[in-house]
């Protein structure tokens, strides 16, 4: 869907979509979509501004920073973003163009924007920054590289010294300290 400038100046959009897996490129390979991603939204033209406020759902599958394993992900957001035309800035207008990267405010080209690079840009903010798929999530053995959710490997039963290794040395400094 494109969010036509010209279009929007006489009337708004209202949006309800539905997006399947696979129809939106979200230019990442840290996770996949796994349920189609539904949109509500209205679009309008304010101030020159294309407004887009509304709120998007659905589940991405991502890796368990510990242990590697699938984890479903819920993505809610709620959203209310506006896109300026890019010709509202001078080029030359150096000092402007900084002032602006700070309040990191977008911008569209030419005749409008497609929504759905407006959606994919807000799942990818809308992702937590580390999936784990239980808070008690064993991970992988650092030695052999089992997964220790399903597994008891065998450095855990003879090399109990190198996994407390790390604990025990931090037990020693808060002691020197003392
Ligand atoms: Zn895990
Ligand atoms: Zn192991």
């Amino acid at each position: 869907m494109f969010l036509d400038v010209t279009e929007l100046a006489l009337q708004k959009a209202r949006i309800r979509k539905s997006y399947a897996p696979g129809t939106l490129d979200f230019h990442s390979s840290e996770f996949r979509q796994v349920e189609p991603l539904e949109v509500r939204a209205t679009a309008e033209l304010l101030d020159n501004q294309i407004r887009i406020y509304g709120n998007l759902h659905t589940r991405v599958e991502m890796t368990c920073a510990r242990c590697l394993d699938t984890v479903v992900e819920e993505i809610s957001r709620d959203f209310d973003l506006y896109y300026r035309p890019a010709t509202s800035l001078p080029r030359e207008d150096e000092e402007a163009r900084l002032n602006l990267d700070d309040t990191q405010i977008a911008f569209f080209e030419g005749d409008g924007l497609f929504l759905a690079d407006v959606l994919a840009e807000q799942v990818n903010l809308a992702l937590p920054m580390k999936a784990i798929c239980s808070s008690d999530c064993r991970g992988l053995c650092p030695h052999c590289g089992a997964n220790l959710n399903s597994e008891d490997c065998r450095c855990e039963k003879s090399g109990s010294d190198t996994r407390m290794a790390p604990l025990a040395r931090l037990k020693q400094d808060w002691f020197k300290k003392q």
